[in-house]
């Protein structure tokens, strides 16, 4: 167990696959908040995202793992794909909070996850457990043109006191902060339509996931 007090950063998604959209965007986070590392969660079944197109958790984590090598600051996490049953954010930071007890953690998640946060399971209690960074997708961000009104899923209206247009404070006294990230306009469903049409992958994603892909055949079937 870790006792000192580090921060780290916790990025979940389902990473079918890991591309540069998500590696940019924790090495940006990391740096610009001093995180000691970012872990990369793949999420073995996600609650959210119905499991047609999905490659096997395994098969996600070990991509994940192949793109951050060589980058002591990134890390494939694999307690989601070891768990049974549904992933549960609010398990995976229980989680990290029982393994690094003094750590400060911070949650990233992009801009269309985080709208969606108020169907999560125990969605208010996650702000007990960790500061959160919501960044921007497509480069557009809605926290400095849009009120607060419009920043905050219903169930989370009460949550939060104003800091500045880009930093919010739970009463556990958790941050949640908005923060813009490159703008890299690459997704995994594009991936998987340009894998399953034959169509080339380079310069989206590490040429060592595409290798992956590769030998063993993955996202070769439908497009999706
Ligand atoms: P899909 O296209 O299958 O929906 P995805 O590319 O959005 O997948 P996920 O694994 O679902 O990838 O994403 C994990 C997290 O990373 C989400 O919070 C998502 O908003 C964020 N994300 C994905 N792509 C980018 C990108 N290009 N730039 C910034 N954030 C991204």
């Amino acid at each position: 167990m870790d006792r000192s007090a580090s921060r780290l950063g916790i990025f979940g998604g389902t990473f079918n696959p890991v591309h540069y959209g998500h590696l940019r965007a924790a090495e940006e986070v990391r740096e610009a908040f001093g995180l000691e590392r970012v872990y990369l969660v793949p999420s073995a079944r996600p609650p959210h995202k119905g499991e047609g197109g999905l490659a096997p958790a395994g098969h996600r984590l070990d991509m994940v793992r192949r793109a951050v090598r060589g980058n002591p600051g990134l890390y494939g996490c694999s307690y989601e794909c070891r768990k049974p049953g549904p992933s549960y954010s609010i398990e995976t930071l229980s989680w990290f909070h029982r393994r690094h007890p003094a750590a400060e953690l911070f949650f990233i998640m992009g801009w269309d996850a985080w709208l969606e946060i108020d169907s999560w399971h125990s969605c208010r209690e996650l702000f007990t457990l960790a500061n959160f960074i919501v960044i921007s997708r497509s480069g557009c961000q809605p926290w400095l043109e849009a009120g607060p009104e419009e920043l905050f899923p219903f169930a989370l209206k009460d949550l939060f006191c104003y800091e500045n247009r880009s930093c919010y404070q739970a009463g556990s006294g958790k941050k949640l902060y908005f923060f813009a990230v490159s703008r890299l306009d690459v997704s995994a469903s594009r991936i998987r339509r340009e894998a399953a049409a034959g169509r080339s992958l380079r310069y989206l994603l590490p040429d060592s996931v595409i290798g992956y892909i590769d030998s063993h055949q993955l996202y070769r079937g439908e497009e999706r």
